[in-house]
């Protein structure tokens, strides 16, 4: 079993990102999450910071033999732990924004999309889900048709993040682009196309309203006959589904990383009020009830990040891929649902003030739910680990 140790360096590292966010992001998050805005400047700040690049080569302008995958974790976690939607926009940028065009793309389509992409001078969404195809991503209608050297792009996708910001530049969806014959009969060839924000045709419907992550960016989209040139293929046709597969893999042990932010919260933010809060004459940390909470919260944040960093370390080790999925989807599952129950334990904590807005243990109880949904339910991750396990669940 690997082991996890932040270095020394990873620990300098997570200073700086803690000190930005407290200076650029904390003051104004719970405005941003009021206002639903997507805060663009500061975005761009955390760009110039390097965060977008922690996991890309030199080359492309990221931090190359300085960065790993566990930089990025940190990153994601200390960004989370004061704005879960800063987090996710950080997180799904690199993520499922850039990683599939380091992993997947030609030289050419790295070289036209990834500079602007790891400065954070530009984002780029990731387009899986549809409006009747989510865990069952496999069920996807979009279609696209190779037709005088070029795709044409028909269909829709679902709850997509960072693709309408005033700096998306582009949208990689996975699209049905024939049928192959399988031992089991026919199935639809899935495969990965780049589309560019602004392609004729592609449009980028109004945002949704969400319970939470206000100030993080989420759209439906639309393609009605949309043409980009058939060099737009990302990675091998008929390779569409394994390679977002793959990707979400990662993402998995970045989405935990921002549930070990959010648990950190809850627990700075409850060991702060329950020395503070007094009911009966003493604080309500007196009391055994509200204590022993407290230490709950803190096991809860321990094993959850204890998890994060051992998968993170897997990836940067160059374990196997299936042993790194295996521990992603354990990671995920438990720091997000601990995540959920650390919400919900602040909350209590904060009796009726836990239930106003003006603190922000409110915004993070909003936050929290969507993580045990996003890039794989937790009915999902519990399906891969048992299949891990040898089992043979459907
Ligand atoms: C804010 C937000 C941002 C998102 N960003 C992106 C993005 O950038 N790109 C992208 O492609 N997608 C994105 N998603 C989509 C997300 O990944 C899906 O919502 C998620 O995978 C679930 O799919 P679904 O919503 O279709 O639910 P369904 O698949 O319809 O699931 C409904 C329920 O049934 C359960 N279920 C389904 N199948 C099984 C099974 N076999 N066994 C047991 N239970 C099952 C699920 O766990 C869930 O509880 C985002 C979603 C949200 C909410």
């Amino acid at each position: 079993m690997t082991s996890y140790q932040l270095s020394p360096e990873h620990e300098a590292f997570r200073h700086v990102v803690r000190d930005f966010a407290a200076a650029e992001i904390a003051p104004h998050a719970e405005k941003w999450d009021k206002d639903h805005h997507f805060p663009v400047e500061v975005v761009q700040q955390m760009g110039s910071l390097g965060l977008f690049g922690l996991n890309a080569p030199e080359e492309f302008g990221g931090a190359g033999d300085d960065g790993d995958f566990t930089s990025l974790c940190v990153a994601i976690e200390e960004v989370g732990r004061v704005d879960q939607s800063l987090g996710i926009t950080l997180e799904a940028a690199v993520g499922l924004g850039i990683n599939p065009i380091l992993a997947f793309g030609t030289q050419e389509q790295k070289q036209s999309w990834l500079p602007e992409l790891v400065t954070g001078r530009a984002l780029a969404g990731f387009g899986l889900t549809e409006p009747g195809a989510g865990s069952d991503a496999g069920a996807t209608k979009t279609k696209a048709e190779l037709v005088d050297g070029h795709w044409v792009v028909n269909g829709a996708k679902a709850f997509i993040t960072n693709s309408g910001t005033e700096i998306t530049t582009l949208v990689t969806v996975t699209a049905r682009t024939g049928m192959v014959a399988t031992d089991r009969g026919e199935r639809a060839e899935v495969s990965a196309i780049i589309v560019p924000s602004g392609t004729p045709g592609f449009t980028v419907e109004p945002a949704y309203d969400k319970l939470g992550w206000h100030a993080s960016d989420t759209h439906p989209l639309s393609f009605d006959d949309v043409h980009v040139p058939a060099d737009n293929l990302l990675g091998e046709r008929g390779r569409g589904f394994a390679q977002f597969l793959a990707t979400l893999d990662d993402g998995r042990i970045a989405i935990a990383a921002l549930a070990v932010g959010c648990i950190q919260a809850c627990l700075d933010m409850s060991v702060e009020y329950a020395g503070v809060r007094t009911t009966f004459g003493v604080p309500i940390g007196a009391k055994q009830g509200v204590a022993f909470q407290v230490a709950d919260l803190e096991v809860m944040l321990e094993a959850a990040r204890g998890l994060t960093y051992r998968a993170a370390a897997m990836k940067d080790a160059g374990r196997p891929h299936k042993e790194v999925k295996h521990a992603a989807a354990i990671a995920k599952l438990y720091a997000t649902e601990s995540a959920v129950t650390a919400t919900r334990i602040a909350t209590q904590i904060f009796g009726g003030y836990g239930f106003m807005e003006e603190y922000p243990v409110a915004r993070f109880y909003r936050d929290a739910k969507v993580l045990e949904i996003g890039e794989g339910t937790s009915e999902v991750q519990r399906m891969l680990i048992a299949r891990g396990l040898g089992l043979p669940v459907e």
